[in-house]
């Protein structure tokens, strides 16, 4: 299930060049630089007739997908936010940002060693903003910890940040028309140091423009999921604890 408390963002980095969400807010005439707190800012929060959380317990909320949950734009709004995760202990949180440079300061005053309920995850999209994001994502207390990678804009080497609290690191091509190749080796690669370094991967999606030996494929959107998952690439870590929730996540579309 999907909870946007605020939708729109500014960009940032090559990541955000064909974002989607300017994409689809595009396709409708929108400004997505227009940041505002929605309609469903409440939910996981509100309550049925009966008194009871519509959202039922043991659910993940896949966490401002159409935002960054870092976005400076919402400082005013995040601390009601994070004070309805704290309520909702009940459920997980599953949060993506560009931003991991913006948590020390976003954090609420009780996050300690990390909320249990919330993954935080970092995005990078290529070797510059790895070596950047990683150290400061390394340094920050949080319970569950993945890297995505995607769109992959090439390859990187995530080796010196793939330690023990990595729970798993997801890879996906960019999708949409203007999308930039995905290539397989880069992927390949990436799996590759996670299996050495004994971290769950999962190789999401293809997206749009996908080469593999030397081949370039368009492959369409409704195909790009399946066909990663064709490439049968996908590593659990052995020792993977069921209690843990980090490699039982997929994120779906961003
Ligand atoms: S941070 Fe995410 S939502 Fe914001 S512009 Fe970049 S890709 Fe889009």
């Amino acid at each position: 299930m999907h909870w946007n408390p605020w939708h729109g963002c500014v960009k940032l980095s090559e990541g955000c060049r064909n974002c989607y969400v300017y994409r689809i807010d595009g396709s409708h005439g929108r400004d997505s630089r227009k940041v505002y707190r929605t309609a469903d800012f409440d939910l996981p929060i509100r309550r049925l007739r009966n008194g009871r959380f519509k959202i039922k317990s043991g659910e993940t909320l896949y966490t401002c997908l159409s935002s960054d949950f870092l976005l400076d734009t919402a400082d005013e709004w995040r601390a009601e936010a994070w004070d309805m995760i704290r309520r909702r202990h009940d459920l997980h949180f599953f949060i993506i940002t560009k931003r991991i440079d913006r948590l020390a300061q976003s954090l609420p005053p009780d996050w300690g060693t990390g909320y249990h309920n919330v993954t935080l995850c970092c995005t990078v999209e290529n070797q510059d903003r790895a070596d950047y994001r990683l150290p400061i994502y390394l340094n920050t207390p949080i319970q569950h910890k993945i890297i995505v990678c995607e769109p992959l804009l090439e390859t990187i080497d995530l080796s010196p940040y793939l330690t023990s609290e990595i729970e798993q690191v997801i890879v996906g091509g960019e999708s949409g028309d203007n999308a930039r190749e995905c290539r397989y080796e880069w992927v390949l690669a990436l799996q590759r140091q996670c299996v050495k370094a004994g971290v769950s991967f999962t190789f999401k999606q293809t997206g749009a423009h996908f080469v593999k030996a030397g081949i370039a494929y368009n492959i369409p959107r409704e195909k790009q999921h399946a066909q990663a998952r064709k490439a049968g690439i996908d590593y659990l870590r052995p020792e993977f604890n069921k209690q843990s929730p980090g490699p039982l996540f997929d994120i779906g579309d961003e």
